[in-house]
């Protein structure tokens, strides 16, 4: 899950980063209003948290505004020192989707991305289950069978990924659009090689193989048909570009 921070205050911005980095989603931090917009241009992101008071001369509030207006519609998270109701039915009226007032616990704004992501993807669970791998959002574990499985940050976001769309042929630049930050090179071949990491973990060793590669496409996450049932999260019909 990629998210995009548009935040001018150097410490809160890391602070945020940080937090989210550890809770494994990957950010780009943009610290200013015009950044963010033209970046959001460019990438499809999964969430938005946009502080108000920003240098230069767009507000969050009416960077997120510009951006229903372009009709980007992922979720967003506005930040303010301001607890007024004047500013909050301001930013949720011009498509904020939830409004956090300075300063706030980072675990509070974790819930909240995790919120609205649940929502975003109209499910309740946090938990997805294909076949007999279960991965728990919440608790950051992984299990296939009996066994647990230990992941790294990047091969966890990577494998709740193709959780979250599973069946659905997801090609490279889908992941690397969603799993890394704008740092990543799209020119090397990252995306395979934590594929390959990922599967020795997942699929080594039990009959069953769960991550296909799609020849020319990509990769997926998908369980036999007839084998176990893919219960907890139903089957998505569509990806985000
Ligand atoms: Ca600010």
């Amino acid at each position: 899950m990629r998210i995009l921070l548009i935040e001018d205050e150097k410490e809160i911005a890391n602070f945020v980063v940080n937090g989210l980095r550890a809770e494994r989603f990957a950010v780009d931090w943009a610290d200013s209003a015009e950044k963010g917009l033209a970046w959001a241009r460019l990438s499809s992101y999964d969430l938005g948290i946009f502080d108000v008071k920003l240098q230069g001369g767009i507000t969050g509030i009416e960077a997120c505004r510009r951006l229903r207006e372009r009709g980007i519609g992922f979720p967003i998270i506005i930040l303010s020192v301001m607890n007024d109701a004047i500013t909050k039915v301001k930013a949720l009226n011009l498509g904020a989707d939830d409004y956090l007032q300075k300063p706030f616990f980072m675990a509070e704004l974790i819930a909240r991305v995790r919120a609205l992501l649940r929502r975003e993807k109209k499910t309740e669970n946090p938990v997805f289950k294909v076949a007999d791998l279960i991965l728990d959002t919440i608790k950051h574990t992984v299990i296939r069978g009996d066994k647990p499985i230990k992941l790294n940050r990047k091969e966890f976001s990577l494998l709740e990924y193709f959780m979250r769309n599973q069946g659905i042929t997801l090609t490279r630049a889908m992941i690397l659009e969603h799993v890394w930050d704008a740092n990543a090179d799209p020119f090397t071949n990252t995306v395979d090689v934590h594929i390959r990491f990922l599967r020795q973990k997942i699929d080594d060793g039990f009959k069953e193989k769960l991550i296909k590669t799609v020849h020319g496409y990509g990769y997926k996450l998908e369980a036999k048909p007839d084998g176990p049932q893919t219960a907890g999260t139903g089957k998505r019909q569509t990806a985000k570009p």
